[in-house]
């Protein structure tokens, strides 16, 4: 491992201070950062640990909107009754990461700060409609989850600032998520494919409003606008999903890689993304 400098600021003025000059890279759970570390992957002079900043750690709700502190992490999110009501779709995803110690260390905010297209946490903030307040020396702002992710590895983040918090509009009652993950084997993994939904029927039995997002399967995990605007006022049944699924997949860019060929992915994604749109509507049917 290359020699750098470490901080360990207490609060948000000290840490706006660090990021002011250049070079420093934010450490939180350090689940993917200290292993890219290790393999020397990264150029990093100084690494600015967050973990003690507990201001960035929280689950709260207003009256419209929920918002996750970016240090939050999957155990915290699986222990919060605010998400539990919700957001019942990150809780689920929580809930299949990898191992107790990456979902006790893991942060939302590294999931989406490491942007990997893979990152678990995505499609179900994607399905919410989440945006991300990031704050740095210069100020603050908001931009959309799909605008922060640009790229594989790669956000919309300049070099001195943080994801701060995650927010979301609360989504009405009878609003049924749906969730699916399918990697290499049970625990420990990295997903080969993953789908989020989430879905509203209304009293004619007919699909209101509909959401899909799907991950590991394009640069970035992607929200699959079309088909969810194919869904509208059909019946939530089989051949409505295999038509979101079509359209689904006309928007994916798999690429092979050492977990799977991009054909696996691309079968792998129709058949989630199905199991996905049919618990969804599950959900939303019981709560009608
Ligand atoms: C055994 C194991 C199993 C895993 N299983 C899964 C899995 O099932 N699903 C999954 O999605 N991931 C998995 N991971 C990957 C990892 O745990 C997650 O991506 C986790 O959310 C990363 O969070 P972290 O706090 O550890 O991030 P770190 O490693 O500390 O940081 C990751 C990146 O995000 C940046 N960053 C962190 N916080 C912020 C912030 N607030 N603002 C801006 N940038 C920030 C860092 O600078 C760095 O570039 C696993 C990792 C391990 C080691």
């Amino acid at each position: 491992m290359e020699e750098f400098e470490y901080f360990s600021p207490t609060d948000l003025p000290q840490l706006l201070q660090l990021l002011a000059s250049p070079g420093g890279r934010i450490l939180a759970g350090g689940t993917d950062l200290i292993p890219r570390l290790r393999s020397n992957t990264l150029n990093v002079s100084a690494l600015i640990d967050i973990s003690h900043i507990d201001e960035l750690r929280f689950i709260r709700e207003d009256a419209e909107r929920v918002y996750i502190g970016s240090r939050s992490s999957y155990a915290d999110v699986l222990e919060s009754t605010v998400l539990s009501q919700y957001a019942p779709v990150l809780v689920q995803a929580s809930r299949l990461v990898g191992s107790p110690m990456a979902r006790a260390r893991g942060t939302i905010g590294g999931n989406i700060g490491n942007a990997s297209p893979a990152g678990d946490s995505l499609p179900p903030l994607l399905v919410l409609d989440a945006d991300a307040a990031l704050v740095g020396p210069r100020g603050g702002r908001v931009l959309l989850l799909e605008e922060l992710l640009t790229g594989p590895m790669k956000t919309a983040l300049a070099p001195d600032e943080i994801i701060h918090h995650l927010s979301f509009p609360k989504p009405p009652a009878v609003r049924g998520f749906g969730f699916e993950k399918l990697g290499p084997r049970q625990g420990m993994t990295i997903s080969i494919a993953t789908a989020a939904a989430a879905i509203e029927i209304n009293s004619n039995n007919k699909i209101s409003a509909a959401r899909i997002a799907l991950g590991a399967v394009a640069p970035t995990p992607i929200r699959c606008k079309a088909a969810e605007e194919l869904l509208i006022g059909r019946e939530p049944e089989e051949g409505a999903w295999k038509l979101a699924v079509e359209a689904a997949l006309k928007k994916i860019a798999p690429i092979d890689d050492v977990r799977a060929t991009a054909d696996y992915r691309r079968k792998a994604t129709g058949v989630l993304l199905e199991r996905a749109l049919a618990s969804a509507s599950e959900m939303a049917k019981r709560s009608i």
